[in-house]
């Protein structure tokens, strides 16, 4: 796996913010916010000149967040791999890209000095608002 613990301390030094909105905009990704009424949690698009994240504005505002960190996650780790449109139909789903791109999510949203390690996974994702899966993830539980 890639050290995506390194690359994503990298990009927070860098622009200064863990906010994926925020970084999304640095790097030139066009984020929209879109009603879908089910199933359909975000996407991930890329064409010849441009990369675009897509996000159901119908969900809660931290599921929206979790949801662009992912797609944020996609778009600088799998840029280079055949796939022009990664579609999200869970939070969690399984599968060599969706896992790389649900640790940078963690790696983003978590910072390192605030984990409690005297903390349980469920006690800690109270802590967070986040949910118990992006814990693991940063813990590489997975
Ligand atoms: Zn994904």
């Amino acid at each position: 796996m890639k050290n995506i613990h390194a690359r994503v301390r990298h990009l927070i030094q860098k622009f200064n913010t863990r906010n994926p909105a925020k970084i999304a905009k640095y790097i030139n990704i066009h984020v929209k916010y879109t009603e879908y009424s089910y199933g359909t949690k975000g996407f991930f698009i890329k064409t010849l000149r441009n990369k675009f994240i897509i996000v159901n504005s119908t969900l809660d505002e931290e599921s929206q967040r979790i949801i662009l960190a992912h797609e944020l996650g996609h778009a600088l780790l799998h840029y280079n791999e055949p796939i022009s449109i990664i579609r999200e139909y869970t939070f969690f789903p399984i599968g060599p890209f969706e896992r790389e791109a649900n640790k940078f999510a963690a790696e983003l949203l978590i910072p390192d000095d605030e984990l409690r390690l005297d903390l349980s996974i469920s006690e800690m994702s109270q802590l967070f608002g986040l949910p118990e899966e992006l814990i693991k993830y940063k813990l590489n539980l997975y």
